[in-house]
């Protein structure tokens, strides 16, 4: 385990067991130079401990990149909970998870990802300060998400055609979910054309209704003719094959690691197609969360995430000086932060 730990630079690995509500829970810090750690708890069912250690850590590890180059106080953490043999008392174990990120003193702040709800983070928020998302705080981080990825395709467009307006482009939307929606309402007022998919035709048929999108069906997203390829549903949508496919210049979406492997942002530099890497234009939710509890204003929230426009083009700048992959520039310019030694004053 300690193989994992270094290689990652984690900073503290934390395990809970709570026989009365079936908890089993692990939280990973990796990261807290620039503040305390924030990120979410995932809930999904692990074939093995190592799984769930390797996801955690993993997870914690990128939310310390995103942070540092989103410029937020915070560092990176996550939770993963192995999720319980059904019937379970959920109320009982968020409960219990909430008392686990209360005895971390605040050195984790805790959010909703894959497999927990709102409704969760309300019975984490009964026992504990530690954690953002719940009703009582409202901070929805999607609308601010779709922000950001609209900041990062105008900084892509500037990068590939020499302006960032939007308007007359083709961008294929992969998910009408909570970002993707939003997302396309915002290109829609861009006057961007737009292509959508979605696994549940009601989704589509609804941005068709709102936006004049032209529908397609889910495999036919990644060859789209199109200027900008968005995945806004799940990660690995560029793999091995579906590289071979694509008819798109610009890849710039929110989901998460949407290269299956990282070799294959080195491919897609060599093909000339510009990608945007996904922890940097994704993360104006982890903007709103983070400046959010620090009661910042909307108005703030939303100028610090058109920042992400100005990062990205320094990483594209970045990428065509040193002939490196914008994904490979992203992961450098986050050590640089992390890492880097603060010469005394
Ligand atoms: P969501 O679950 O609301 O929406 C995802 C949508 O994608 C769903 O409607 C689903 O049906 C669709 N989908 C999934 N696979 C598909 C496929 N193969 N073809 C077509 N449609 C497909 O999720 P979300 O909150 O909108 O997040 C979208 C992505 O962005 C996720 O990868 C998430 O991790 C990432 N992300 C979200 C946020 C946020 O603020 N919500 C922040 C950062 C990153």
């Amino acid at each position: 385990m300690f193989d994992i730990i270094e290689q990652a630079r984690l900073g503290e690995l934390h395990f809970k067991s709570d026989p009365d509500s079936g908890l089993k829970s692990i939280i990973a810090i990796h990261n807290t130079k620039l503040g305390p750690a924030l990120g979410g708890c995932r809930c999904i069912e692990y074939h093995s401990d190592t799984a769930a250690i390797m996801d955690v850590v993993r997870l914690a590890r990128g939310m310390s990149y995103k942070a540092a180059l989103a410029k937020v106080p915070q560092g990176g953490g996550k939770a993963v909970i192995l999720k319980p043999a059904e019937p379970f008392d959920r109320k009982a174990l968020y409960q219990a998870f909430g008392r686990f990120v209360n005895e971390l003193g605040g050195r984790y702040i805790t959010a909703i990802d894959s497999g927990t709800t709102i409704h969760d983070m309300d019975q984490v928020a009964k026992v504990t300060p530690h954690v953002s998302g719940s009703h009582s705080d409202g901070l929805d981080p999607s609308p601010n998400t779709a922000l950001g990825v609209l900041a990062g395709m105008k900084a892509a467009a500037l990068q590939r055609y020499g302006n960032s307006k939007l308007k007359g482009l083709t961008v294929a939307i992969q998910g009408m979910g909570n970002v993707g929606f939003h997302l396309a309402s915002l290109l829609y007022e861009e006057g961007a054309r737009l292509l959508v998919t979605d696994l549940q035709e009601s989704k589509v048929k609804q941005a068709q209704t709102a936006f004049h999108a032209e529908p397609m069906s889910p495999d036919q997203f990644c060859s789209a003719h199109c200027h900008i390829l968005s995945p806004c549903g799940l990660g690995g949508v560029i793999n091995h094959e579906t590289i071979n496919v694509l008819h798109c210049d610009i890849i710039a979406g929110s989901a998460n690691n949407q290269l299956a492997t990282p070799d294959l942002g080195q491919q897609l530099h060599q093909r000339g197609i510009l990608y945007a890497p996904d922890y940097v234009i994704n993360a104006g939710g982890l903007i709103q969360v983070s400046m959010g509890l620090h009661r910042a204003t909307q108005q703030e929230i939303s100028n610090k995430t058109w920042g992400i426009s100005e990062t990205l083009y320094d990483i594209f700048t970045r990428s065509s000086v040193e002939n490196l992959p914008p994904s490979t520039i992203a992961d450098l310019t986050a050590e640089e932060i992390l890492y880097q030694e603060t010469v005394g004053a």
